[in-house]
């Protein structure tokens, strides 16, 4: 009999893992890692890797690979993803050790062992672990990422993992209908709300852009790394401001493993296209001169936790002809909800006299979206992760009541039998 334990991610965002069992081996699809507000790592639930007959990364993101070395400290089972998600999971990691290293149990020769022992693997291949088979599925969420289709002991599983049904500049929508599984264990990140059509964010977002530049203003876009701030950079590529536009940050490292990675990326000309026009922070010269003159600056970090982000945050906030616009979901505790809520910044409480606003840019399926996924597809059950239980009790209600499904919301570590 097949089973599926929700190692991390139940009644949470983040610390993604799910482990798919059944008499033809396991299979453990993402192993995330979440932070306390002080910065402590939250992993998930233990495994034993000599357990696993594979482990999936579904995507770059560090609440779906975080806490994946752990599984290689000793045993090294094997490992699967895209390209791309390697090569973005190398930089991410190193990264996470750089800052927080004293609070982690693995090191860099760690990560690069378990990376550089992986295997690549295209959407649509089929793998073979003897009694149990899957493969990865387009998710639409950021380039490279993926759904994973598990079958074992004749019962077949979906994960999502983070998924988007609507069309970005990086990405085209997911690729999942038609499926006919007995499990689609859903991510319910937006579970309860539905976001504005993206068009119209976009515009807006231009438009408010144009007003602070034109007004002789610097307008300090924060962004995550990862997707998002090469989103942003695609958004602007397509109009073709006339501003001095600056790029900072892991955001620059990570755009340029995707333009060698481009069949992953759907505007892939916009982004090589800001790459080559915008002006790319290469150090601290660059940094002192890049927020004196109005334009715009994408930077690292999303949250402004820390990064070039922050250090811009400091120098441009209490000017009011200046901006900050955020287009990245801002955790509970971190200095970008922080001045969304109360309008100070950092623990020195500097009064935030630049505009301020939050523009909804997510790749993240919202509630409509879902709705539209599972009528695409046949699925007995449906299991909702990586969302809060305010989100997916409200979306559980509405899939029991529209689609009549059997739905659960499995918290950490509990065990749904198939
Ligand atoms: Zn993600």
């Amino acid at each position: 009999m097949a089973r599926v334990r929700v190692l991390g991610s139940g009644r949470e965002v983040g610390r993604a893992a799910i482990l798919v069992e059944g008499s033809g081996g396991s299979l453990l699809m993402d192993y995330g890692v979440n932070f306390d507000e002080r910065d402590n790592p939250i992993f998930p639930e233990y495994v034993r890797p000599r357990d696993l007959s594979g482990v999936v990364l579904t995507h770059s993101h560090l609440d779906h690979v975080g806490a994946s070395p752990l599984l290689y400290i000793s045993v090294k089972p094997r490992l699967y993803a895209t390209p791309l998600t390697l090569d973005v999971t190398r930089v991410l990691l190193h990264d996470m050790i750089k800052i927080g290293g004293a609070n982690l149990p693995f090191d860099e020769g760690v990560v690069d062992d378990m990376l550089s022992s992986a295997t690549t693997i295209g959407y649509n291949e089929e793998v073979d672990l003897g009694g149990l088979r899957f493969k990865l599925l387009y998710s639409g969420h950021i380039p490279g990422s993926a759904s994973v289709l598990v079958e074992v002991d004749g019962r077949a599983v979906l994960y999502t993992s983070d998924v988007n049904v609507i069309e970005t500049k990086l990405m085209g929508p997911a690729m999942l209908d038609g499926l006919s599984v007995d499990l689609v264990i859903v991510e319910s990140t937006y579970g309860s709300t539905n976001h504005p059509p993206r068009q119209f964010v976009e515009d807006r977002f231009y438009e408010s852009l144009r007003e602070v530049v034109e007004s002789g203003g610097v307008a300090l876009v924060p962004v995550f790394s990862v997707s998002r701030g090469q989103e942003v950079l695609c958004i602007l590529a397509e109009r073709d401001p006339p501003w001095q536009v600056w790029v900072d940050g892991m955001v620059r490292d990570v755009a340029e493993f995707y333009l060698k990675h481009s069949g992953y990326i759907r505007l892939y000309g916009l982004l090589a296209k800001a790459m080559r026009e915008y002006n790319l922070v290469r150090g601290w010269q660059d940094r002192r001169i890049a927020y004196r003159e109005p334009g715009v600056i994408v930077a690292s970090s999303g949250m402004l936790k820390g990064g070039p982000s922050l250090y811009y945050l400091k120098r441009i906030a209490e000017n009011p002809k200046n901006a900050v616009f955020l287009v990245s979901f801002q955790g509970r505790g971190t200095p970008g909800r922080q001045i969304l809520e109360t309008g100070l910044a950092l623990a020195e409480e500097i009064p935030v006299r630049a505009r301020v606003e939050w523009f909804d840019l997510s790749s993240h399926i919202d509630q409509n979206g879902v709705i539209r996924l599972l009528k695409s597809m046949k699925a007995d059950r449906v299991a909702l992760v990586h969302g809060t239980p305010r989100a997916q009790e409200a979306l559980a209600k509405r899939i029991r009541e529209e689609l009549g499904l059997q739905v659960e919301i499995p918290a950490v570590g509990d065990t749904i039998e198939l």
